[in-house]
């Protein structure tokens, strides 16, 4: 068992608030990410967790057991700053047992848990070569290795890829998912990068100033943006926003935007008079003749598969992800139409999603 559930928890440096008030569980063997911008609390989230910072407020849990105040070195986990330095002097094997004869652990065990760990990695083949003949690949199998050898509770990563070629970030995303679904070592990433996060968290923690705006799966997190923030920081191109000024009585489904006329999906509660945006993500943006909404191409981007076209509407420029087989000049006129169910609702002022 080994949930790390955090509850109330702030950091102020002075009169700076670096971590507001976080409260999440992180389930027994689930993969969450700290997703946001630099500077948002991601770091200092981690290291409280790790036990490197301690909180101005709040309590951390390690398997039931409140942890807030205990050293590093007294919780089972395993902080992993940077994964790819290796001993360039030693070879496989000791470079995996590293951490074990650092502790002390005795050498009959090393080799076992050495020997476990490598066939776990599919790179019991190379245990007695020395690392600095290894393909990449390989080199960053022996680092992961290393870092898993000590089998701890918990995994702790910052920006583990950070310094990779877009490559190698590629194959070590995918390494990182499939030794997570076969060791299921509870674990918290890291990073600034979407894609890392909705590529392996089971969930994510999306932070903007030392809050977390949503704390849910990717696929809730993309489909049902907790705030306009969200939104926008999730998705490449970003979700777009349609801004209208208008109250919505209970039960509403249809949103005036100039001339046009659309359809959203029923308002759960009446909302008061304001500034409002519909949120559509590209690929729910369709052109069609039969649409509402009017405007003319503005410019557009292939991108092979498929190609992103910008169009000028009343509502302001709108991004579509449509198939690559048409063109479409600058000044074109058309007509775009939007799934009403996949469309989100916004109060601009708070920048929340109405429900
Ligand atoms: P990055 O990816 O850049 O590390 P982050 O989201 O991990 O960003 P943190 O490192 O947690 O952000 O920092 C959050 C804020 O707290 C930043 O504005 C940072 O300058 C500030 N901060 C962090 N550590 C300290 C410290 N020891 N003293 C003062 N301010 C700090």
């Amino acid at each position: 068992m080994a949930e790390i559930r955090v509850e109330n928890l702030r950091k102020a440096f002075g009169s700076f608030v670096a971590v507001e008030d976080s409260t999440f569980t992180v389930a027994d063997g689930e993969f969450l990410a700290l997703l946001g911008p630099s500077g948002c609390g991601k770091t200092t989230t981690l290291r409280m967790i790790a036990g490197l910072e301690l909180p101005t407020s709040g309590t951390i849990r390690l398997a039931g057991e409140d942890v807030t105040f205990n050293r590093a070195r007294e919780r089972d986990i395993a902080f992993v700053f940077q994964l790819f330095a290796l001993y360039p002097h030693m070879n496989v094997r000791k470079n995996i047992g590293f951490p074990l004869h650092a502790q002390g652990v005795p050498r009959a065990e090393i080799r076992r848990r050495v020997e476990e760990t490598a066939r776990l990695l599919q790179i019991d083949h190379i245990l007695d070569r020395s690392v600095s003949g290894l393909a990449g690949g390989d080199r960053q199998r022996v680092a992961l290795g290393r870092a898993i050898v000590r089998r701890p509770k918990c995994f702790l990563m910052d920006e583990p890829l950070g310094t990779l070629d877009a490559e190698f970030r590629e194959f070590m995303v995918r390494e990182l998912r499939e030794l997570h679904n076969r060791i299921r070592a509870t674990t918290v990433y890291v990073t600034h990068d979407q894609i890392e996060a909705m590529a392996m968290a089971d969930k994510i923690a999306v932070m903007n100033h030392g809050v977390i705006e949503q704390f849910d799966t990717p696929q809730e997190i993309y489909n049902r943006p907790a705030s306009m923030y969200v939104a926008d920081f999730i998705g490449s191109p970003p979700m777009n926003f349609i801004r209208f000024t208008s109250g919505l009585a209970r039960g509403t489904s249809v949103v005036r935007i100039g001339e046009a006329e659309l359809a959203v999906p029923a308002v759960r509660e009446e909302v008061a008079p304001g500034e409002l945006a519909l949120g559509v993500r590209p690929e729910h943006v369709r052109f069609s003749d039969a649409s509402a909404l009017r405007g003319a191409v503005y410019g557009s981007e292939y991108l092979g598969t498929n190609q992103i076209v910008t169009v000028e509407t009343a509502g302001g420029l709108i991004r579509a992800r449509l198939p690559a087989d048409r063109r479409y000049g600058i000044g074109e006129p058309v007509g775009l139409s939007f799934n009403s169910e996949r469309l989100s609702l916004f109060n601009c002022g708070s920048g929340r999603a109405i429900r």
